[in-house]
């Protein structure tokens, strides 16, 4: 490669930017978080970087520093003073010209944003309708990694059926969880999840549903539901970390319970409150 073209400006490769080679762009080669705090505390920070220390093990990154991560997220969080805040970082490999194969001296390259989130109340309150998907991701979901093209897909698909969430179906017919989501139903007196295999995210809003499923009393099943299930489960749910729990009250068309956020779905949401103070 002599030359490099970047929109309609032309030049030599050695005067690219860094940011034009990221690892990230070429080959979706890094991981991400996400992470939210109440009233300017981080929820379940710990967690997080567990996660993401998971998640670099699984993609052979080396030289990242989780308490160096540690340290950048709080410093961002605290310099924004934004107290209900959405952070976002990923962790690309490094920049390099493009081979599969990563050069030896790559530098990981460490990208952070603070938003504030804007609590929407009408979406606990009145619900989202989602649309199944076919679950066409790779295997190892289980890894927050940046190749997101299959989750980009069925979020543009559940948009086009004015749905708010695709919910991913596998090629053996099981929902594994949203495109951006953990799934659960309730079923009888239970709660209903996939269990966390290398198909799904081992999302941390999912670990504090499970627990405050089991303060209220209800059972847990970690066991996939079928759409069939999920059309007839008495209530549905979704979770994630910036919105903990959102009530879906239709499920492809299909109205689920009265069509209004479920009892036990609004008890999961007082419940999961006492743990974000
Ligand atoms: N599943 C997928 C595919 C996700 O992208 C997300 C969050 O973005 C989740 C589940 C929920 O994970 P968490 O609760 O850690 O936010």
């Amino acid at each position: 490669m002599q030359i490099a073209m970047i929109e309609d400006r032309m030049m030599r490769v050695e005067d690219v930017r860094p940011e034009y080679l990221d690892r990230g762009t070429f080959f979706g080669d890094g991981v991400y978080e996400v992470l939210r705090s109440y009233n300017g505390t981080i929820f379940a920070f710990e967690e997080h970087l567990e996660r993401l220390a998971n998640s670099l093990a699984a993609i052979e990154m080396t030289g990242v520093d989780v308490n160096h991560i540690r340290s950048r997220v709080l410093r961002a969080f605290e310099q924004a003073g934004i107290a209900n805040a959405k952070i976002y970082f990923h962790i690309t490999r490094g920049s390099g010209p493009r081979d599969h194969l990563p050069g030896k001296d790559l530098q990981p390259n460490f990208f952070l944003t603070v938003t504030e989130l804007e609590e929407d109340t009408r979406l606990k309150k009145e619900g989202v309708s989602v649309s199944t998907y076919p679950d066409t991701r790779w295997k190892r979901c289980d890894i927050k990694s940046l190749n997101l093209l299959a989750n980009v897909l069925a979020k543009r698909d559940a948009e086009r059926k004015g749905c708010w969430e695709a919910i991913f179906v596998n090629d053996e017919g099981f929902i594994t969880e949203g495109s951006s989501s953990a799934f659960f139903g309730i079923v009888g007196d239970k709660l209903r999840t996939a269990a966390l295999t290398a198909n799904i995210l081992p999302s941390i809003t999912r670990k504090y549903v499970i627990k405050a499923a089991k303060n209220i009393g209800l059972k847990v099943e970690e066991e996939s539901l079928t759409p069939v299930q999920a059309r007839t489960a008495a209530e549905l749910f979704l979770g994630v970390t910036t919105r903990d729990i959102i009530p879906v009250v239709k499920f492809d068309g299909q109205v689920i319970g009265d069509g209004r956020p479920g009892r036990y779905t609004q008890m999961l949401i007082e419940e999961f409150r006492k743990f974000t103070g």
